[in-house]
């Protein structure tokens, strides 16, 4: 019977990973629950056999439930109500399979009913629901936001709203608004001090809100009046409970249309302050959003491998000039890049996950004690390395997904641009994914200085001490030589001087890195386990080669003026 966990053995080596130790050891506080709580695990391999259990058990409901709602989801969609929104009618379903296989408040600890899981696990499971539904995962892993309020929250708060999300109910994360976007230091939704009430009251509007009409909603709103930048901004709790929010719209979409986007009117709605004003959008956001971009990163790996599912099926069927078309090479070349940016891009999204895992486990342990000097030192290690690799991993996976999610549709002809066939829906949905959380652009915004100072070179150069397999060792030779060009690209690029071609050079830079990190990563699984990735890793590093080779002769035979070209392009355009 088809599983979305067991079918994929790639996941159990990620899980497997050498560093998973550390991840699980800090993750249980060297297994304190285990005399307490029925369900925590005793040591290490405990805990990872738990980890695997669970994954089983959401393989099984993505293969059996989730994805064979898809499509209902897909054509129905959700639609309002006297203000109020209401799932596609398989979402309710999706939504108590899930509840009943226990797979809401997966982050949080125990003592508030969560099943204490580490973020890597969660990624996986993101995984797995997108591959079946990203519409639904949208819903679904929006439980996340917890996160941010149990990290920013007062006991009270935590007490009063964890345990309602380890029973199921839903979150929205109400940022944008219609002149705050990509830019949310624009954000204008009023929130108000109520001294009478001794809460705090907003007003205004939201727009483009995933889920909006959730139970448990965390806001970014101006509450310092006469402010315009983010140090006015803070972060509340919204609770559906208490009123005062409606949806006045449902947005009609391209795609993820069992995930609803909605327009939202506060009308002096009552909300909490959830950690203290003004850091809003300095800190709590910050952290939401870079917890929001790895789930993207796994909502963009579930699609990855799903497209590359549907198109090596139909490849393996097909049969033109009196050949299965998956001989023809041109296809095959599809296939295999298909494969390889799946492997190696999954390769980063589980990487930064253990990185962010390790670090925010130090900053909750650091919560109840004194962090030893190692400690702090191995804080300060994984903090760098996670905010490093968070953009990269949001970045490039959302982008591969729609590459490939065009290559299946691709694959399959003509048949692929119809609507029985499933690619159609995975490029539809992937297509916001380089959106929201940040688009692509604002992804090498967050990774550009880590480029220029030098960051990621340094990473990549310890990357480069770890042995390989003999026989990937040319492989590894050949991505040394691009290192060598990644840094002679980034010297010049500095060197110029000039702000406006540096930002105009930077989406290059980031993609040579990105580029050279996941040959490294890919290089690395292949060498522990060739059966799974030697193929992957051959045809990733040639892909890498090519990318940053392009990038690398732009880069050099680019001069000052140049910029005057696309300048002249834009102005015309705007003159027309
Ligand atoms: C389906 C869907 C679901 C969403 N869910 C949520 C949600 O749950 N919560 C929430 O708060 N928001 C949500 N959003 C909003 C989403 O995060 C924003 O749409 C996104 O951040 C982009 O903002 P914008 O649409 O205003 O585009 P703009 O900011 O206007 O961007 C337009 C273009 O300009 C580029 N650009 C802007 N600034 C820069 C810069 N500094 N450098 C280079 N390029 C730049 C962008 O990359 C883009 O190409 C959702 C949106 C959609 C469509």
């Amino acid at each position: 019977m088809a599983n979305y966990y067991s079918d994929h053995p790639e996941l159990e080596f990620h899980l497997s990973h050498p560093l998973m130790k550390r991840v699980v050891d800090l993750r249980e506080k060297n297994y304190e629950d285990k005399d307490k709580y029925e369900d925590a695990p005793v040591d290490y391999e405990d805990a990872i056999e738990n980890y695997k259990q669970i994954l089983e058990i959401t393989g099984d409901v993505c293969a059996n439930v989730i994805a064979p709602n898809s499509e209902d989801v897909d054509l129905e969609g959700p639609h309002l109500e006297n203000g109020r929104m209401i799932y596609a009618s398989k979402t309710y379903e999706n939504l108590d399979v899930t509840r009943k296989a226990g797979l809401w408040g997966i982050s949080m600890p125990r003592r508030y009913g969560g099943l204490n899981l580490p973020n890597t696990t969660f990624s996986m499971l993101s995984e797995l629901i997108a591959a079946a539904d990203a519409g639904f995962q949208n819903v679904w892993s929006l439980q996340s936001c917890i996160d941010t309020l149990y990290e920013f929250g007062s006991e009270e708060q935590r007490q009063k709203y964890i345990p309602r999300i380890c029973a199921g109910e839903g979150m929205s994360m109400d940022l944008t608004e219609p002149d705050a976007g990509s830019d949310l230091q624009r954000v204008m939704l009023k929130a108000t001090y109520d001294k009478e009430n001794d809460c705090w009251r907003l007003n205004g509007v939201k727009r483009f809100i995933t889920n909006g009409d959730s139970d448990i909603h965390l806001v970014l709103a101006r509450s310092e009046e006469g402010t315009h930048d983010g140090r006015g901004l803070s972060m509340f709790i919204y609770d559906k409970r208490d009123g005062g929010v409606d949806v006045r719209h449902i947005e009609h979409k391209l795609g993820i249309h069992g995930s609803p986007t909605c327009e939202l009117t506060y009308k002096n709605a009552k909300a909490e302050l959830c950690g203290s004003t003004r850091l809003g959008l300095i800190k709590y956001v910050m952290a939401l959003m870079n917890g929001a971009r790895l789930g993207i990163a796994a909502q963009s790996v579930g699609v990855e491998q799903e497209a590359y599912n549907e198109a090596l099926a139909y490849a393996k069927e097909r049969a033109q000039f009196g050949e299965k078309i998956i001989n023809f090479p041109a296809v095959y070349d599809m296939l295999s890049r298909m494969k390889a940016k799946l492997d190696a891009g999954r390769s980063l999204l589980y990487q930064t996950a253990r990185y962010v895992d390790i670090y925010k486990c130090l900053e909750d342990i650091a919560r109840d004690r004194k962090l030893t000097p190692e400690e702090r030192t191995e804080l300060k290690k994984y903090t760098r390395l996670a905010d490093a690799f968070t953009p990269l991993a949001k970045g490039m996976n959302s982008e591969y997904a729609n590459q490939n999610a065009y290559d299946a549709i691709s694959v399959h002809g003509g048949s692929g641009f119809i609507m029985e066939y499933k690619c159609q829906r995975l490029y539809r949905d992937a297509r916001i994914f380089s959106i929201y959380e940040g688009t692509t652009q604002l992804q090498v915004v967050a990774a550009i200085r880590y480029i220029t100072n030098g960051t990621y070179l340094s990473i990549i150069k310890e990357m480069l001490e770890n042995a390989v397999a003999p026989e990937l060792q040319s492989l590894k030779d050949r991505t040394t030589a691009l290192v060598d060009k990644l840094e002679d690209a980034v010297n010049t690029v500095k060197e110029s001087g000039n702000q406006c071609v540096q930002d105009f050079l930077a989406r290059r830079l980031y993609e040579m890195t990105a580029d050279i990190i996941m040959s490294l990563l890919i290089l690395d699984d292949a060498t522990r386990a060739p059966e799974l990735f030697a193929k992957s890793a051959n045809v990733y590093v040639r892909h890498a080669e090519a990318e940053v080779n392009g990038h690398y002769g732009f880069i050099k035979n680019f001069r000052e003026e140049d910029i005057e070209f696309y300048k002249a392009q834009e102005k015309e355009a705007e003159e027309a």
